[in-house]
């Protein structure tokens, strides 16, 4: 075991930890730590290596500690409050330090950050911060997505007199040639219809109802990507990027919740969205399910992870059968590849 190289380099490296000593590290490390990262070695090799590790909790060094650096991956994932590639800036400790644009971010404050900071700032907004307790200590944390169209280059999150800086990658999404029949080439909803969505959009609720990476919501080709900005019918839509990603099946084919929610929206008939289910997730994460035929929720249903909520279409605006499916944080389309492939 490396513990000594954990011994060793944690003296050197004061940090703000959040991993909680009292916190069930079997139940842990079998939902995250070997789904979310390709890191060689056994959960029965990161249980024992946090279990013994020793955890400061002294004051941040700042300047981006990667926690990943202390002892490897392993130590960091196994800790719900923390993530593997965590990195500790000024005591705003955020999952990337250099996301792309439409990457999702975990947001934490370390403890020695005012315990009376309940916001934050990033891109000209104000966040809100979640409090969960960790083994007597209260953690602080959110989330946001980097904005799709969002500048490449550096950005600031700022929480109390706590400045945190972030590098912001492109992720060079690409531009896709659509053809669309003439009465589908336009963004024309139903009464009430784009209200609806966007007040689904900011919803923001307590109780955080995922705990391991999302799963696909349907079987199928991935066809387009999150971000793509298109041409239609020959002309370069402005403005305008793909929030979601698709996923190409036939009619019929059955559309899971990828993550348990409660339903917020299930509405049949819109002309933009066609039929279509909204999940609440909690904490800003928000799923939309796009173009279905059938749908089998109804609003207030609370629904598990895997659950069939209706099924594969193409009602609204779409060119084919497709599931157009979205997340959404804090009101921001996030890329769902990531929740999928990531436990946040
Ligand atoms: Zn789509």
């Amino acid at each position: 075991m490396n513990n000594w190289l954990f011994a060793k380099r944690a003296s050197k490296l004061s940090f703000s930890l959040l991993i909680p000593a009292t916190l069930s590290v079997a139940a842990n490390s079998s939902i995250c730590a070997a789904k979310a990262i390709d890191s060689p070695g056994s959960t029965t090799d990161q249980a024992s290596v946090f279990s013994n590790a020793p955890v400061s909790t002294q004051g941040s060094t700042g300047g981006g500690i990667r926690l990943r650096e202390l002892e490897g991956i392993r130590v960091a994932t196994v800790a719900e409050a923390v993530d593997a590639d965590a990195v500790n800036l000024n005591g705003i400790i955020v999952s990337n330090d250099k996301p792309v644009q439409g990457e999702p971010i975990k947001i934490s404050l370390s403890q020695d950050i005012d315990p009376t900071v309940e916001t934050f700032k990033f891109n000209g907004e104000t966040y809100k911060f979640f409090t969960d307790d960790y083994g007597g200590k209260s953690v602080r944390s959110a989330y946001i997505a980097i904005p799709a169209q969002m500048k490449p280059g550096k950005h600031q999150i700022t929480a109390g007199g706590a400045v945190a800086t972030i590098s912001v990658s492109d992720a060079h999404f690409g531009i896709q040639r659509l053809t669309l029949p003439k009465k589908k080439d336009n963004f024309n909803a139903s009464p009430g219809e784009k209200e609806t969505i966007a007040k689904a959009k900011k919803v923001l609720s307590a109780e955080k109802r995922w705990s391991s990476a999302f799963k696909h919501p349907a079987v199928g080709r991935m066809s387009t990507k999150f971000g793509v900005k298109r041409i239609v019918n020959g002309k370069l839509l402005t403005d305008y990027f793909h929030s979601g990603q698709d996923f190409a099946a036939p009619i019929g084919t059955p559309i899971h919740a990828a993550a348990a929610g409660r339903v917020l929206v299930a509405h049949t008939g819109w002309k933009l969205h066609g039929n279509v289910v909204v999940l609440d997730h909690g904490r800003g994460v928000i799923s939309i399910s796009i173009h279905m035929t059938k749908v089998l929720v109804k609003e207030g249903d609370e629904v598990e992870a895997g659950q069939v909520i209706g099924t594969v279409g193409k009602t609204g605006r779409a060119s084919g059968p497709h599931l157009h499916y979205c997340i959404y944080v804090n009101n921001e389309a996030s890329n769902p590849n990531f929740w999928f492939k990531n436990s946040y």
